[in-house]
């Protein structure tokens, strides 16, 4: 059974080197144990803050530990009633080409439902929390405007969609034009920008003429500088991720925008999709029904093979994806 290890914590920008492939003995289910053949891996930017050893919401891996994290494969063996061969099931068995997980720690998925790969997704951890922070936090009243950068990425372009569903005006922030194009365009987006562009800031002042009501900050860094210049009154700012900040070697200092915070009477809050676990049910019901009507769509980019696993978690440092970044290991 082959697994992968973090070899060694990254500085600065991961590399393959931080990453080793290891051959391990299969596994045997023992009393209530389940054995899965991994089917998709998901590759998260969380992953990169658990790389290094600051202290932070989930333990560090540790250097010569599997990489943990979400993944979706098939039961070859079970030991518990609830699970039988041949189910699909969703856990945090990380990335390895076969577990030995305990029955407690997984989920069933219904392949009939939707594909599979979704249990990741939309109709996972990305889908929750862009369900959670921008209803919970943002609370989107129509007419609003909502911006949401990393709009192109999982967690990105779910936010928008929904924020449709509300009936705001949404502008969405990526990093390439194909992305641009495909959030206006088979998303329904008001409007979308590419950060990378020179005039940048006054494309966004353009799309916002009456401001910016709630910011859903995945990335953090400048692009949050200028959408933070454009809050309104009572804006809600859903703090999400901060990606362009995850690599950096030296802390970032940016503009100080507390008075802009204090004037505005904006609320900007941090918040973790963990923390609301006990309504996962219902979200994941809204989300499946949404998306059986059509209301959201999402996108995948799925690199097959396991031995590219490492490749796939570094290309969201560069904005290889549109959506949800996985890896296929074997057939469904
Ligand atoms: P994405 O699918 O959005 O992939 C990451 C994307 O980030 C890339 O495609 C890239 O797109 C963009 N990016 C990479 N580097 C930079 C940079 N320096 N500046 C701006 N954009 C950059 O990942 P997810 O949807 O899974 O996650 C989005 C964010 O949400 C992350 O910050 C993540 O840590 C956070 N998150 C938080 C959770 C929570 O509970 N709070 C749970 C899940 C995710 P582009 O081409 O546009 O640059």
């Amino acid at each position: 059974n082959e697994q992968i290890i973090l070899a060694k914590r990254p500085q600065g920008m991961p590399n393959q080197a931080d990453f080793a492939f290891e051959e391990q003995p299969m596994p045997v289910p023992q009393a209530g144990e389940v054995l899965v053949r991994t089917v998709y891996l998901s590759v998260d930017p969380y992953m990169r803050g658990r790389m290094s050893d600051a202290k932070s919401y989930v333990k560090p891996y540790e250097v010569g530990e599997v990489i943990q994290g979400g993944a979706v494969g098939q039961v070859m063996e079970s030991t518990h009633p609830g699970f039988r061969e041949g189910d699909f099931v969703a856990g945090n068995w990380g990335w390895r080409r076969y577990a030995v997980v305990s029955s407690s720690t997984l989920r069933k998925i219904n392949p009939e439902l939707a594909p599979v790969s979704t249990a990741l997704g939309v109709l996972g951890m990305t889908g929750l929390t862009a369900y959670f922070g921008l209803l919970d936090i943002g609370q989107p009243q129509a007419g609003e405007t909502v911006v949401v950068s990393g709009a192109a990425g999982a967690v990105g372009m779910i936010v928008g969609q929904i924020a449709k569903i509300k009936g705001t005006r949404v502008v969405g922030i990526a990093g390439s034009d194909e992305k641009i194009r495909y959030l206006t365009e088979e998303l329904g987006f008001d409007a979308a920008l590419n950060y990378h562009s020179e005039t940048f800031e006054d494309e966004l002042r353009e799309a916002c003429p009456d401001g910016v009501d709630i910011y859903f900050d995945n990335v953090g860094g400048e692009v949050s500088d200028a959408v933070l210049r454009l809050i309104n009154k009572n804006a809600r700012i859903p703090i999400c991720g901060q990606i362009a900040l995850y690599n950096l070697e030296k802390p970032d200092t940016g503009p100080r925008i507390q008075s802009l915070l204090l004037t505005n009477t904006a609320l900007m809050k941090g918040f973790l999709v963990g923390d609301y676990q006990s309504r996962y049910n219902e979200a994941l019901h809204e989300l499946a029904e949404w998306l059986r009507d059509g209301k959201i769509k999402y996108a995948e980019n799925i690199i097959e093979g396991f031995e590219n696993t490492p490749e796939a978690f570094l290309g969201l440092f560069s904005g290889e994806n549109l959506g949800k970044q996985l890896v296929k290991v074997s057939e469904e």
